[in-house]
């Protein structure tokens, strides 16, 4: 027996990156998962939506419910960084960012939780250790991801009585495409990854299967008197002070 046998899962953003190893880390433990973005998805059922409009977003959660007939786990894992200070950050880019990062979370929340008080269901949002620490830069980024450690928290309390838990993780740096191409714009892209790994005390950085690993144990009823929690999976980054050089 799989943690996730007869499961229906929906992973937002489920295509690439930390989403598609959440996603493939359900499929393999036995869940139908589904995934929602604006790109098509060759893997698992993807569902086109694009979380910059709100009613996008809640339609997703819908369109599952009605192909499958039940939501048991719902992974709040779409989210987008823009950079820029505030005075150079224009109103449109902010709010494309609390967009997709914090009202959509909302929105899919809203619309899966009478779904998933049917089922005793798990939500699972994905946070950043951008909503404890800031790097330069990232007004709107930490603002939206502190957002979606709060809302994370008030699910809980609201609705953990009905069955419905609500968690969050806060990853650190994970090698994904995105932190690739970054790395790769650097003037010295071989220093980077070696400073990077020094401020991290496991001596390195993330992969997108260990978020998985922990996002799975959260899903699962493995975790059942856990919720309303933010874990920092990081390498110990967050732990470690920085000194002068
Ligand atoms: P990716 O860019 O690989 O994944 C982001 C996903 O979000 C994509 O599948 C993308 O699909 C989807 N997405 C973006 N914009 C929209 C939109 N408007 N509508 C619908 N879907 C959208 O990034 P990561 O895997 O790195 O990040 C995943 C999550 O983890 C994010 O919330 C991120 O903030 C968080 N995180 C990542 C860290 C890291 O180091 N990588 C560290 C901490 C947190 P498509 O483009 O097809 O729409």
């Amino acid at each position: 027996m799989k943690r996730f046998d007869g499961k229906v899962a929906l992973v937002t953003g489920g295509r690439s990156g930390i989403g598609l190893a959440i996603a493939r880390r359900l499929r393999d433990e036995g869940a139908r998962v589904f995934t929602a973005q604006r790109g098509e998805d060759h893997e698992f059922e993807g569902i086109a939506a694009d979380f910059t409009i709100p009613a996008s977003a809640s339609g997703t959660v819908e369109e599952v419910h009605e192909r499958a007939g039940r939501l048991d786990v719902l992974i709040n894992n779409a989210g987008i960084m823009q950079e820029a200070l505030v005075e150079e950050m224009s109103l449109d880019d902010w709010q494309k960012t609390m967009a997709v990062n914090i009202t959509a979370p909302f929105v899919m929340i809203k619309a899966a939780l009478p779904h998933l008080r049917v089922c005793g269901g798990t939500i699972v949002n994905i946070g950043s250790i951008e909503g404890l620490g800031s790097n330069p830069k990232h007004a709107a980024y930490c603002a939206s991801k502190a957002a979606v450690h709060g809302l994370t928290r008030a699910v809980a309390v609201d609705h953990s009585a009905e069955g419905v838990r609500c968690n969050a993780v806060a990853p650190g740096w994970i090698d994904t495409d995105l932190n690739q191409d970054f790395i790769g714009s650097m003037p010295d892209p071989a220093a980077f990854r070696r400073n990077i790994r020094k401020i991290h005390p496991v001596g390195r950085t993330g992969k997108p299967e260990e978020v998985a690993s922990l996002v799975a144990w959260l899903a699962s009823s493995e975790s059942s008197f856990v919720t309303g929690q933010v874990w920092t999976i990081d390498g110990g980054r967050m732990a470690k002070l920085s000194l002068p050089q």
